[in-house]
């Protein structure tokens, strides 16, 4: 089914939008010229915390609300309301907390904690005193953080008491590289770690003021896991100088204007979370919503209406949830106050860009961009006609193109509509720096100018691009990117599993539900305790958000001669479609 494109002038946005002639712009953008639009910290040197933060200072948006914190249990808490000059005052004292501990600029900080503001406080003056931060997702289980704390290597942990027993107790300790572990609550049962320190205890005696470290444009930030379709996970690294493309793109992309009331409801845990939920809005100046809770249908709505937000950022999947309750439930709020409606981290379903239009009386705008490209690459601006199911057009300052890795390096694809590998010219300031400790691993992402998404698209003869689907085997499930490798080396620790293979099969609510082909040693019987034990496992070790729902049983898994598993071929056979080149199978898997 075709959708019918949505006219820009029907979806125009009441006030003006930021790009107002997409052409014009696109075609005259510098990232040296956008640079002014940064306050920097004089001799080229800047700091992102600086830009969220210290550039509002003595500005009528030091009064602003900064963030306004909506606890998980209404009934026993309320809203907690966080100024500029307040956030600055906290994160700064957070800054002088890490320089009393004796951490110093390039240290490593890692923050495993729900949304609450301790986390936001921490990131900010982390970046401030010049270290390295990673958040991690809270809903992980304790093997995907222990791996990633194993490559980082960080020398502060910040966490709560909750987690840290729920998750870490058991190995924390025995970690070399850990120095400090920073609670940011005050559970007074005793955190069973000598290195723990209490947050509250240090953050009142350190001081509010402090000298935000200047650093070099190039100097690294963050670092940013995500999952290959082999090895271990990827840590991204990021530099000072991301913050102007965080910038550009959300005045871009995301239309953020002063006076807006903005919610993103990506955890920090994945870079949207940070680039969008703690970076962009606070260079922007606006209010940011910060929800502790899940999803939950009535609770985002009434967050909607209660909060005035005019601009909300989130995902396919929780619109498709929303889709589910159907407009009788939107219908019983004002949502009035929304202006710009954003999507990211999966597929947009055209049909969901046609309910916000019916539902909302506003179009979802999808944008497209990964973890490594570190801010938004491709994107429906308000400014321009929406084809439902295209990721719309590159940013001012992006460069996209389709094309073929061939044996003498890239080969572009001339005819539009034409799929191949979604491509982007290199130079944009918040591209990645490296895959920590993994050089190779990040020079195969480049040939020549060109970075290698992994993504196939196709573009249209009106410069749209459309996502076709992922070159590699990697599965996307509720916008969390999950490496199959990560999961069935769970399973193949288990004494009874000979081989594991995991793929995301379509589902209707999450984009892709991830599950697992297990072969048994031989002489095992494959019994249903069996395989309630092994998802309980993997539940238990890798966490909700990643572990598999369904697991089946096979004789054998479909393996190359080389003995790779062939997920492509699990998948084809799961879904019923052509097998494709089998070539290298060897006969026992099929
Ligand atoms: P992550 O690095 O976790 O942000 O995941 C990035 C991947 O998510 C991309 O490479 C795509 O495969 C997928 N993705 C992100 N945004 C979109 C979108 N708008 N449409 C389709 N896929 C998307």
């Amino acid at each position: 089914m075709s959708y019918p494109i949505i006219s820009k002038r029907e979806h125009a946005s009441p006030a003006p939008p930021n790009l107002r002639d997409y052409d014009l712009v696109h075609s005259k953008f510098s990232w040296d010229q956008a640079r002014e639009k940064l306050a920097g910290m004089g001799e080229g040197k800047l700091n992102i915390a600086f830009e969220a933060l210290d550039r509002h200072r003595g500005t009528e948006i030091e009064n602003h609300v900064a963030l306004r914190f909506l606890p998980k249990d209404e009934n026993a808490a309320s809203p907690q309301d966080i100024s500029y000059r307040q956030l600055l005052a906290d994160s700064n004292r957070f800054a002088n907390v890490l320089a009393s501990l004796g951490v110093t600029r390039g240290d490593r900080v890692y923050c495993l904690s729900g949304r609450i503001p301790g986390l936001y406080i921490a990131a900010l003056g982390a970046l401030k005193h010049g270290c390295l931060f990673t958040p991690l997702f809270s809903a992980f289980g304790p093997e995907p953080i222990r791996s990633r704390m194993d490559i980082g290597q960080p020398s502060v942990l910040v966490t709560t008491s909750r987690l840290y027993r729920k998750k870490l107790a058991d190995w924390a300790h025995e970690l070399p590289y850990l120095d400090h572990v920073i609670l940011l609550d005050d559970d007074p049962a005793e955190t069973p770690d000598r290195r723990a320190v209490k947050l509250s205890a240090l953050m009142s005696s350190a001081s509010p003021d402090y000298s935000t470290q200047a650093m070099a444009p190039e100097e690294p930030a963050l670092l940013h896991f995500t999952s290959g379709t082999t090895g271990k996970p990827k840590g991204a690294i990021h530099v000072h100088q991301a913050v102007l493309a965080h910038y550009v793109t959300a005045e871009f992309a995301l239309d953020l204007q002063p006076r807006d009331i903005y919610w993103c409801t990506a955890d920090p845990g994945w870079v949207t979370g940070t680039s969008y939920g703690i970076i962009a809005p606070l260079t922007h100046g606006v209010t940011m919503i910060v929800d502790e809770a899940d999803f939950d249908a009535e609770r985002w709505y009434r967050t909607l209406q209660d909060q005035h937000v005019s601009v909300w950022y989130t995902a396919p999947t929780a619109i498709r949830m929303l889709m589910k309750y159907g407009k009788e439930m939107a219908d019983r709020f004002d949502l009035s106050g929304l202006r710009f409606l954003a999507s990211v981290g999966e597929p947009l379903n055209p049909e969901a860009v046609k309910w916000g239009m019916e539902t909302l009386g506003l179009p979802f705008h999808d944008n497209w961009w990964q973890t490594e490209t570190g801010g938004i690459m491709i994107a429906n601006f308000s400014s321009m006609d929406i084809k439902p199911g295209s990721m719309g057009k590159p940013l001012p300052g992006i460069e996209a193109a389709i094309a073929h890795r061939t044996a003498e390096g890239i080969e572009f694809l001339q005819n539009s509509d034409e799929t191949g590998e979604l491509v982007l010219k290199t130079g944009w300031p918040s591209m990645f720096r490296g895959y920590l400790n993994e050089d190779e691993r990040y020079h195969k992402c480049f040939i020549g100018d060109w970075y290698l998404t992994g993504d196939l698209a196709r573009c249209d003869e009106d410069g749209y691009f459309w996502f076709v689907g992922r070159a590699d085997d990697v599965i996307k499930s509720s916008g969390h990117l999950i490496g199959p490798f990560e999961v069935e080396s769970v399973f193949m620790e288990h004494p009874a599993v000979a081989e594991a293979g995991v793929i995301g099969i379509p589902d209707e609510v999450s984009g892709e539900a991830v599950k697992a082909f297990v072969a048994l040693k031989p002489g095992i019987e494959a019994t249903e305790g069996l395989q309630k034990e092994l998802l309980g496992l993997a539940r238990k070790r890798l966490g909700p958000a990643v572990a598999p729902k369904t697991l089946e049983f096979r004789v054998a898994l479909p393996k190359t001669r080389s003995g790779k598993i062939m997920r492509r071929l699990l998948k084809a056979r799961e879904l019923g479609l052509p097998e494709g080149d089998t070539s290298t199978l060897e006969e026992s898997g099929k």
